[in-house]
């Protein structure tokens, strides 16, 4: 990397954890626990050109791309709160998205929006008879002249009440085995928690996050062909090349939650005394945050890696779900040890380890799971045979 990019890094390291340091524990406890929108923190963002990090400058971004917005993303989750992840739905679902695929009256309708701060977005993929296997998605939208009516169901939809927008992915031609990835399709529906045609029930999920997951019917909704998103027919093409993006920011996130995890058991155990001595001058403890410390600093180069091959626009599949895989796993593993670390403490809000160890396993299963990495690797990297 060239010295003025790294310098640029830096730049932007420092200049975002300035910003996450406005936003205290008390300022995210209130979030959580009341599931308010933190408005304040995204206009921040927005203000600050965050948002549009990877936007390009036409539409106000800053025309920058995944590296820069993973590294936004990684000092928000390490700052703390519910950090970076809140970049998936809008800067990454929206943004890059509308960006790759939108028409030019999409891209000047909504992309100088998600920049100021003023447009969000939820993702309405997951069903509950699908589940992993996006392409057996039964959500139906049938042509009615210039318009869609669209009949279905999908379930752990996050943020449905946060959003202005919802990508919705609907199958518009039957599954066909010659063919899988055709027959999909993105519609650009707003309004989705006020909308005729839309019911929404609150699922009872124990994340610590500011928002609600949803179960979502779908009933005779009508969506106008002008709100679909690509073509009509290729919708999963256009959402497994969004995926990429997605599992970099996934990654950047759990990356994040992970070196806070190590930091929060640093401080307790210089801090904390028994026996006379801080905790922290045992092995026992040393080590295993050591250890932690190590991996996560080396999952940290193959998350930058997938990025700057994404900006490169060279494959990076390989680089996306190992920077997801390790990741999530060491991330998990770091905030179990920092719970450890922080004995009874560890399991009280006041300390923030456990909550901090919920959203690390979260991103184990979401928004894809380890075993579905693991599947790609093993298939498209070491020639494995389809297990499924
Ligand atoms: C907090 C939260 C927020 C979410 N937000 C959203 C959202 O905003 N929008 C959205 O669309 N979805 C969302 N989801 C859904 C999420 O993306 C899915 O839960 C996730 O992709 C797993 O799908 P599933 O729950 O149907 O698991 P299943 O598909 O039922 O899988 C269950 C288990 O079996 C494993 N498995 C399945 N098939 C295979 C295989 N072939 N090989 C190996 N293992 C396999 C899986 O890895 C998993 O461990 C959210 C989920 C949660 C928990």
């Amino acid at each position: 990397m060239s010295n003025a990019k790294t310098e640029v890094h830096d730049l932007i390291r420092d200049s975002v954890r300035d910003l996450a340091a406005d936003y205290d524990a008390d300022y995210w406890r209130e979030h959580i626990d009341e599931k308010r929108f933190p408005e304040s923190y995204w206009q921040d963002l927005a203000d600050n050109g965050w948002l549009g990090v990877a936007i390009d400058e036409e539409y106000g971004g800053e025309g920058m791309g995944m590296e820069e917005m993973a590294i936004v993303i990684e000092e928000l989750s390490r700052a703390g709160g519910q950090g970076g992840i809140i970049f998936i739905l809008t800067p990454v679902f929206g943004g890059i998205s509308i960006q790759r695929h939108g028409t030019l009256e999409q891209k000047q309708e909504y992309l100088p929006r998600i920049v100021n701060g003023d447009l969000r977005f939820c993702m309405g993929l997951t069903e509950p008879n699908a589940g992993t296997n996006t392409l057996a998605i039964d959500t139906t939208a049938r042509r009615d002249g210039d318009e869609f009516v669209i009949d279905g169901e999908k379930t752990f939809i996050s943020s449905v009440e946060n959003a202005d927008k919802m990508l919705l992915v609907a199958r518009t031609s039957p599954f066909d085995p010659e063919d899988p990835s055709h027959g999909g399709t993105l519609f650009l529906v707003s309004d989705p928690s006020s909308r005729d045609g839309i019911t929404l029930s609150k699922l009872d999920t124990a994340v610590p996050w500011f928002e609600h997951q949803y179960q979502v019917n779908i009933d005779g909704l009508r969506v106008h062909e002008d709100d679909i998103l690509g073509a009509e027919d290729q919708g999963f093409r256009l959402m497994f090349d969004t995926l990429n993006t997605e599992r970099i920011a996934g990654a950047a996130s759990a990356l994040g939650d992970g070196l806070r995890a190590v930091d929060l058991a640093v401080d307790y155990a210089n801090d904390r005394n028994v026996f006379g001595q801080p905790i922290g001058s045992h092995q026992a403890i040393q080590h295993p945050l050591a250890e932690s410390y190590a991996k996560l600093l080396a999952a940290r180069e193959i998350t930058y890696s997938a990025a700057s091959k994404w900006d490169d626009g060279q494959d990076c599949s390989m680089e996306t779900n190992a920077a997801k895989l390790l990741t999530s796993t060491f991330s998990t593993e770091a905030a179990s040890r920092a719970i450890q670390t922080h004995g009874g403490n560890g399991f009280t809000e006041e300390y923030e380890v456990f909550e901090l160890w919920q959203n690390a396993r979260v991103t184990e299963t979401v928004p894809v799971s380890n075993e579905m990495a693991k599947n790609y690797i093993a298939e498209h990297h070491l020639g494995l045979p389809r297990s499924y």
